[in-house]
């Protein structure tokens, strides 16, 4: 336990357990403790703050959202003075942005570290949560916050033989501290997702040789790292406000502006000369949604969007058996990825990309993997293999709400959950990013529900103490997300939005695909009419 929280959990009634100290878990702490004046604390599994950017240090790890959405806005001074160095900012700045909140507020006195929350068990009689942790302990808490990280669940599959493999293994999401010197090593990376990109385009340069072991090809667009941009910094000093309003009211957040254009309302000329402009600016985001506005909605956008990458991939590639293999087969329409010189990357002698698709992993061996065709002598083996997303880490907590109700039974076939942050019969329970949120940046999403839904505590605390949604709310913002996602392309291509990355989890629309400005048009619709469809009592 660290030495800046309290000693011993045990016994503690709090107002407010929030359970996570990363970007959500960290505004929620300041939020209900200084803002609201609330006897809270914050417990994280980590030994340190910052969530995602705590745990995921491995080489060339960054955000690929403008870093400078990539922030809080309720402390003005350091929203516009924080000296964010990059455009895209490196993990260990953005860690220590996070730690600079922290020590500006004194969060860390609050922030229970090393403690995993096994058991959440609503107490009717009492009106209180009762919370249980790995060692033991039990404490209960009036309300529960869960700022659990909607990508922090790593998934890992299990290949056989790890005993005998002389190398080392590494995972992504929880690179140690100390990790081995991969310079000059022979190197494999498991996953070529966000993480799998930003590992190979970092680690080429550097290893011996990089073996990629590619099971599902990715479209990937150029980021365009550089320095942070001093038009953005000005903008952001002379108007703070009014710079995070206008983030907030993009459908994304990701700091531009969506295109209302279709891509088949232009000609072909004009389709490749605005695609052209995207690859050369950079960022997946921007590539997706700021062209066009129906690259995720139409098959036929999309294979515009496809055929540009598709022609970039054959001309950056130099041996065309690979750059086939480079090429997706499915739609653009997974959480888009952007690296700078990733396909470039496949051109390099010490790199080789091992299509394991057709062919695929067997078992490890002593020197290495194994795949259905060949031996690959290895002396680090990275899995950047992904997350159980959005339900995973909500699912590792044995809760338990009304009359028994497990959570556990209730998302059996999908989540079901209302706004993203409440869930019917679990009362008193708020979730930063929870279930049926909207697809956009996280951080100035989190502050944006974190102040909607502890505004609805202060109005529970007016009305009784306890606050619970109806189900036929839940069911209807259900059935809404579920509409507006079958109108996409992200239902029918396999990927964390959809839970299809896991084997055995069940396929199933997570996400509000209505933008951020019509979420907050609904949400603060609902507070206006007096938080319709909560109960309160
Ligand atoms: C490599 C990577 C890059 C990303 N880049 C971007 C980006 O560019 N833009 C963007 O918007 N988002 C990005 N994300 C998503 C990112 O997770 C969010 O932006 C944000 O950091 C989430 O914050 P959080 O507080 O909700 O959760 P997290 O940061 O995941 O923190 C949750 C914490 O809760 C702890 N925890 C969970 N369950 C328990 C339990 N039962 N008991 C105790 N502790 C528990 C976890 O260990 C973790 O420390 C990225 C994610 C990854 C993995």
């Amino acid at each position: 336990m660290s030495d800046s929280g309290p000693d011993t959990l045990d016994g503690r009634e709090l107002d407010v357990a929030i359970i996570g100290a990363g970007v959500g878990g960290l505004y929620a702490l300041q939020r209900v403790r200084d803002q609201l004046g609330m006897n809270a604390l914050a417990i994280d599994d980590a030994p340190a703050l910052g969530g995602t950017w705590f745990w995921n240090k491995y080489p060339g790890c960054r955000v690929d959202t403008e870093s400078s959405v990539y922030a809080y806005s309720f402390d003005k001074d350091l929203f516009v003075d924080w000296e964010w160095s990059e455009r895209y900012a490196l993990q260990p700045e953005v860690l220590a942005y996070l730690n600079a909140v922290a020590d500006k507020h004194d969060l860390k006195r609050s922030i229970v570290f090393e403690t995993r929350i096994t058991e959440a068990t609503w107490n009717e009689d009492k009106s209180r949560w009762a919370l249980t942790t790995a060692a033991g302990d039990t404490f209960h808490a009036r309300y529960l916050i869960e700022g659990v990280g909607l990508l922090s669940s790593s998934y890992a599959p299990e290949f056989p033989g790890r005993g005998d493999f002389r190398g080392e293994v590494l995972l992504a999401s929880k690179w140690p501290d100390n990790p081995p010197d991969l310079a000059g090593k022979r190197v494999g990376v498991v996953g070529t997702g966000s993480t799998g990109i930003q590992i190979i385009t970092a680690l080429a340069e550097t290893v011996g040789h990089l073996y990629v072991f590619q099971r599902t090809p990715q479209w990937c667009v150029p980021l365009g790292v550089g320095p942070f941009p001093d038009a953005t910094r000005r903008r952001m000093r002379e108007d703070p406000e009014g710079f995070r309003d206008w983030a907030l009211n993009t459908g994304a957040v990701f700091g531009f502006v969506e295109s209302t254009v279709s891509a088949l309302d232009v000609s072909h000329e004009e389709r490749q000369r605005v695609y052209e402009a995207a690859w050369q600016k950079g960022n997946g985001f921007a590539f997706m949604l700021e062209t066009f506005s129906d690259i995720v909605v139409s098959p036929e956008a999309n294979q515009t969007a496809t055929d540009f990458i598709k022609g970039k991939i054959h001309s950056i590639v130099n041996d065309p058996g690979t750059a086939e293999l480079l090429t997706p087969k499915d739609y653009y329409a997974k959480r888009p990825l952007a690296a700078d010189g990733y396909y470039e990357t496949f051109n390099r002698d010490n790199v080789t990309l091992v299509d394991v698709k057709s062919a695929p992993i067997e078992r490890f061996s002593r020197a290495g993997l194994v795949t259905a065709t060949g031996e690959y002598a290895l002396d680090t083996l990275i899995l950047a293999t992904g997350f159980d997303a959005i339900t995973g880490n909500y699912l590792r907590i044995e809760t338990t709400g009304r009359g028994g109700l497990r959570l556990q039974d209730k998302w059996k076939e999908g989540p079901r959950a209302r706004c993203g942050m409440t869930i019917a019969d679990f009362p008193n329970l708020f979730m930063v990013f929870g279930p049926f949120s909207p697809f956009t940046s996280q951080p100035l999403v989190h502050e944006w529900q974190i102040d909607w839904f502890t505004t609805l505590v202060q109005e529970a605390e007016a009305r009784g103490g306890v606050v619970d949604t109806e189900q036929s709310a839940e069911d209807a913002w259900v059935a809404t997300c579920q509409e507006q996602m079958a109108g996409t392309l992200f239902a029918v291509t396999d990927s964390w939005i959809n839970g299809s990355n896991i084997p055995g989890k069940p396929r199933a629309s997570m996400a509000y695909m209505g933008g951020m400005a019509g979420y907050m048009a609904e949400m603060n619709a609902i507070a206006e009419a007096g938080y319709r469809g909560f109960r309160f009592g």
